[in-house]
């Protein structure tokens, strides 16, 4: 019943839409897909190749040659490259950066495009991204947009890193993230938009329990029973 069911869940970092969307998913046992990973695993695979993430042609070929893989495991979600875990490794700033680069690009974007359409083929699936309800799953019947303002997206960053215990340089970091913002929303290709029909949900101020009671109603408003059943 609740084959072909899929929830885009949109909005630049730091906005929670990684937070909500696993909860959803571990709430009504769907399957998950953070396609930020997918464009950081591409970043990653440049730079490990020594290459340059401004590199179009080695970004599409990684992207084309990556096997990726998010699995649910007795550690939460994680993301596999190649069979291996690289969770932690895809937060790193220098792959955050190469991420934003890489997907800029038209080709990069193609190449991922059937791995994450074939995510409508498991039984039920939330996939959080940039342009998941306007691109990969333009049809869904319940999109979600979240955002929130840009300084309490720094904070949370911030607060993210001092909780791992990993050191970082507040200006510079700030200055980085708001690039990667800017990119995003500029770009030509898929840049960061709300689907018209997306139901947006701002976080600034309000707490994640606030904000997840807020939309697992809206899920089951429009998905019904159909989403309660195991
Ligand atoms: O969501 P996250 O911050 O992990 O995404 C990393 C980068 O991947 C973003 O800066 C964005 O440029 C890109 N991205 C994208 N389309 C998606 C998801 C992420 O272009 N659907």
């Amino acid at each position: 019943m609740r084959e072909g069911i899929v929830i885009p869940v949109d909005g630049p970092a730091g906005s929670g839409k990684s937070t909500m969307a696993k909860a959803i998913a571990d709430h009504f046992g769907l399957d998950y897909l953070e396609t930020g990973a997918l464009y950081r695993a591409v970043g990653l695979m440049v730079l490990d190749r020594g290459g340059d993430p401004d590199d179009a042609e080695l970004a599409a070929r990684c992207a084309r040659e990556m096997r990726f893989e998010c699995r649910k495991t007795p550690q939460g979600w994680r993301n596999f490259l190649d069979g291996r875990d690289v969770t932690q490794a895809l937060r790193e700033e220098r792959v955050s950066d190469a991420a934003s680069r890489v997907s800029a690009f038209p080709p990069v974007r193609q190449a991922l495009l059937s791995f994450q359409r074939s995510y409508k083929e498991r039984r039920g699936a939330v996939v959080d991204g940039r342009d998941i309800g306007t691109m990969v799953f333009p049809e869904a019947r319940l999109k979600f947009f979240l955002d929130a303002d840009i300084e309490v997206r720094i904070q949370r960053r911030f607060r993210e890193l001092r909780e791992r215990g990993i050191p970082f340089d507040e200006v510079r970091l700030g200055g980085a993230i708001r690039a990667r913002d800017r990119r995003d929303r500029e770009r030509a290709a898929a840049p960061l938009l709300a689907a018209p029909d997306a139901v947006r949900v701002d976080t600034s101020d309000r707490s994640i329990d606030q904000v997840l009671a807020s939309m697992l109603e809206k899920v089951r408003e429009v998905y019904g029973e159909v989403i309660e059943a195991p």
